[in-house]
């Protein structure tokens, strides 16, 4: 069986692994579509080795064998991947922070003693069975290959939700941004604006549902002195950390979704006396994923505007650079491993 694999900087190779078993504790899913991620182009532009048990983590696939003392799943389920229900044992879930359970967290980045040699870019892939979950809705594939990252803004909107006055800014219209935005509407927001270079983009933020869609000039400018209430950071770079806290009014709130690679410079001078909150959003909890399929299934998030085409596992390396090289070229490109 083939698996692409990020092998060194900038090389993305079909790499020859054994077919997956089910060891106790696992159930091996026969992957039909995986999405690929703007954290799948990091690991291949950047430095340091990408973690092979997360290259290709956004899927949906058939649970083909479960493992001993697996309960919850049966051959023949339709399931996507997410994280592990809080484990309840470790120092986190005992000192009753269970939304920081050490081992789901270590499960979800791919550092759990159960993390499969490679991701979902693959027929098969087999990982801890508690992260699979059943797709319960009426999705199609496609809807449930980007549950994964609907709920990234769903825990994005969860961290701090609008209220229904809220003028929102979503910052950066990648699929994070896409999908956070169309969550924030759909909590209730009032006004939701996009703020994105890419016109291509914009435009597709307004198609899903944002109320406007502004160049980063254009929200300078607009928001400079009144500011937003909320600016939900989806552009992930340096740079726009800054620039998410300079679109807030006095004491809002911005929520840094989106994951900067390097450090970024800040003006400790404008987030004080804006008396600015600062919150980070990492990942997702195991409960929102039912949440995050209800929103696709009730058309409240749209993906089909979001989903640009479905390659052939053997056409994926090539695809992988060209999205590299030209990340706004597509939005979400599906991966078929059959
Ligand atoms: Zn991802
Ligand atoms: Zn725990």
């Amino acid at each position: 069986m083939k698996a692409g694999l990020v092998t060194g900087q900038r090389r993305f190779e079909l790499v020859d692994m054994p077919d997956p078993v089910a060891r106790p504790g696992t159930a091996v899913v026969d992957v039909h579509l995986c999405g690929i991620c703007g954290t799948d182009l990091h690991g291949f532009l950047g430095s340091t080795p990408y973690n092979p048990a997360i290259c290709g983590h956004e899927f949906v696939g058939t649970v083909r064998q479960v493992g001993d003392g697996v309960g919850h799943l049966h051959e023949g389920d339709r399931v996507i991947a997410g994280i592990a229900p809080a484990c309840g044992q470790c120092p986190s879930c005992l000192a009753g922070r269970t939304r920081y359970c050490v081992s789901a967290f270590l499960g979800m980045i791919g550092r759990d003693p159960l993390a499969p040699p490679h991701g979902a870019f693959a027929r098969a892939v087999a990982m801890d069975a508690r992260r699979f979950i059943p797709v319960t809705r009426p999705l199609t594939d496609e809807q449930a290959a980007v549950v994964e990252p609907t709920t990234v803004g769903l825990h994005a909107v969860n961290r701090t939700p609008p209220r229904v006055t809220d003028t929102v800014v979503v910052q950066g219209c990648g699929p994070i941004g896409l999908l956070t935005l169309q969550v924030a509407r759909a909590a209730g927001a009032s006004h939701v604006v996009a703020v994105e270079p890419n016109e291509v983009r914009r435009a597709l933020a307004v198609r899903v549902g944002a109320h406007e869609a502004l160049t980063p000039e254009a929200a300078r400018e607009r928001f400079g002195s009144s500011g937003a209430d909320l600016v939900y950071e989806c552009a992930g770079v340096p740079a726009t950390i800054q620039a998410a806290v300079d679109m807030v009014r006095q004491g809002g709130t911005v929520n840094i979704v989106g994951l900067a690679s390097g450090n970024a410079t800040i003006s400790p001078h404008a987030w004080l006396i804006k008396e600015v909150t600062v919150v980070g959003s990492i990942g997702y909890l195991h409960h929102e994923f039912t949440d995050a399929m209800d929103l696709i299934a009730t058309g409240k998030v749209q993906t089909d505007p979001l989903h640009d085409s479905t390659v052939a596992l053997g056409d994926l390396p090539i695809a992988i650079e060209r999205l590299a090289d030209d990340p706004s070229s597509a939005v979400k490109v599906l991966v078929d491993p059959r």
